[in-house]
């Protein structure tokens, strides 16, 4: 009985190195395969928590969710049964970023990814001009070439400091003005922008973005400068990327910000130059 025992218990202890040496060899695409369960069936992207299943406990994303009546993999009724059990699994699984097929190789828990895909440098540009009426997007590489082409009227001007002229400032509603600087071997884009807020209050934003990433925008400063008859209102700043946008920063402020009023204390004519400078740093 003993030896039968011990007998065993030494076949145990000699598969189990083999067993060890299986899953080892599984490991690199366990996690993959983890993530691979938490897969809409309907966009391919992730069901991230809070996690919601049909009544036979099929997944699908909260994007698509909202779009559907019926489950896409069983066509029973949604409802709204939380999975718990895989909430906690997902917390334990390395996703990968949304932009892997373009080439980030980059995994992290569910709640990176959002802040990862913002500014993962995989992420496809748009374009850069104000205004949402182009809806052209392409690597970094190629923004120049589509301005060129699809943004002719564009002009571009040359080195580190030009006036930035913007003509008819006192046209009304909303309006952009959009100008091309050329410097150190970089192209940046000069935004003005008119919003006409309550009661007719208009107010005047100008702002730098850098065709290029974050991390070249660094290596940049910019100051715009209104100057007039013993006047002057001006503004530094480190330059915008295009992949950042420059909606964010006019919402914010973070840019030189002027009502008509001022407008009209440094214009000519109806037209407003702006100083453009920009500085490596
Ligand atoms: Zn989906
Ligand atoms: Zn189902
Ligand atoms: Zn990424
Ligand atoms: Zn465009």
């Amino acid at each position: 009985m003993q030896k039968a025992l011990r007998k065993l218990h030494s076949v145990a202890s000699m598969s189990r190195p083999a067993a060890n040496g299986k899953a080892r060899s599984h490991t690199p695409t366990t996690n993959q395969d983890l993530a691979s369960l938490f897969e809409c069936p309907v966009c391919f992207d992730y069901v991230l928590p809070p996690i919601l299943q049909c009544q036979s406990g099929h997944l699908v994303c909260s994007n698509c969710r909202p779009k559907l009546n019926c489950c896409p993999t069983c066509r029973g009724p949604l409802g709204s049964i939380r999975n718990l059990a895989m909430e906690k699994v997902a917390q334990t699984v390395m996703f990968p970023c949304r932009y892997a097929s373009s080439g980030c190789v980059a995994t992290m828990s569910y709640n990176e990814k959002q802040d990862h895909e913002e500014t993962c440098e995989f992420r496809p540009y748009s374009c850069p001009c104000p205004g949402a009426s182009c809806k052209w997007q392409g690597s970094l590489d190629q923004v120049m070439p589509h301005l060129t082409h699809a943004h002719k009227s564009i002009t571009t001007l040359q080195g580190e400091d030009i006036v930035f002229l913007a003509t008819d400032i006192n046209l009304p509603g909303a309006v952009d003005w959009v100008m091309m600087q050329s410097c150190f071997g970089h192209h940046f884009m000069l935004v003005l922008e008119k919003q006409e807020k309550y009661d007719g209050l208009q107010q005047f934003f100008a702002i730098v973005q850098l065709i290029g990433s974050r991390k070249q925008a660094e290596n940049f400063a910019y100051r715009l400068e209104l100057n007039g008859h013993r006047r002057r209102l001006s503004w530094e700043a480190t330059p915008r990327s295009i992949h950042e946008g420059v909606q964010a920063a006019i919402m914010n402020s973070d840019c030189l910000v002027f009502d008509s009023s001022i407008a009209q204390l440094f214009a000519e004519n109806g037209n407003l130059g702006i100083n453009v400078t920009i500085s490596m740093c």
